[in-house]
């Protein structure tokens, strides 16, 4: 390894660990599985070369076909929401750059499994190529409309969406398992953070959670088709 590549990794070590602390001394980052994931996912990886010195700012970054990754704070906030627990399966509605997928399978382990989808064909391509880079196996990328859900892998322990969507498509209430919870932000300019708790077949327990600004949830049952 090249002198210079050896600065940048320890450049990026810290600034990784002065994120998690940051994180932590908000209280966004609260469980020792989802503090382990971030620490253990290379973001740098599922970014643009050209901002790999920000890539442990706290803040969202441009990723192709006009798409943003999160910024880690949303990223940590909706995780912790979300509980996920090992061995467990998982939807992600909104792959972009794969991150999210990164952090969800550190903690759901090789027992458990993400099925992520994403709708844009070169985002697509951008979170296979990262995941595989990054090493992370128990992933299956899909391409196709997560408005609609992914029937073929159902039903979810947990459902997570990345992107704002109008209100929440009924596929998703009907994948994810009696005892699931599901993230998902609703609104248009501004998204509310809410967390729905799946109490029995048709019976729906809702919190909200503050405000968030996503990319908008295309599809179906996303905007373009109201
Ligand atoms: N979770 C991502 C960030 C996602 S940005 C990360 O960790 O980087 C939101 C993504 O949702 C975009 O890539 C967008 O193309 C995708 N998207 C929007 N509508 C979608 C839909 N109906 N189905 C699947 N993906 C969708």
């Amino acid at each position: 390894m090249s002198k210079e590549q050896l600065l940048i990794d320890r450049f990026l070590k810290e600034a990784k660990e002065r994120l998690i602390k940051s994180l932590t001394e908000k209280g966004v980052l609260r469980s020792p599985s989802v503090t382990k994931a971030f620490r253990s996912v290379p973001r740098e990886m599922f970014i643009l070369p050209r901002d790999v010195r920000s890539a442990y700012e706290d803040v969202p970054l441009p990723i192709p076909g006009h798409q943003t990754i999160s910024q880690p704070l949303t990223v940590a906030f909706m995780t912790e929401l979300l509980e996920p627990k090992a061995g467990q399966k998982v939807l992600e509605v909104g792959s972009g750059s794969g991150y999210q997928a990164a952090i969800l399978s550190k903690i759901v382990g090789a027992k458990g499994k993400i099925v992520t989808t994403e709708i844009v064909p070169e985002l697509f391509d951008f979170a296979r190529e990262n995941l595989r880079k990054a090493r992370i196996k128990n992933v299956d990328v899909i391409f196709s409309d997560g408005s609609e859900g992914y029937e073929k892998q159902a039903p979810y322990d947990r459902i997570i969406v990345t992107a704002g969507a109008p209100r929440v498509p009924d596929a998703l209430k009907r994948q994810l398992k009696v005892g699931g919870r599901m993230v998902i932000p609703i609104g248009e300019d501004v998204q509310t953070m809410t967390l729905l708790i799946k109490k029995a077949r048709d019976k729906f327990e809702t919190s909200y959670h503050g405000e968030f600004r996503f990319v908008p949830l295309k599809g179906k049952w996303g905007w373009e088709f109201r």
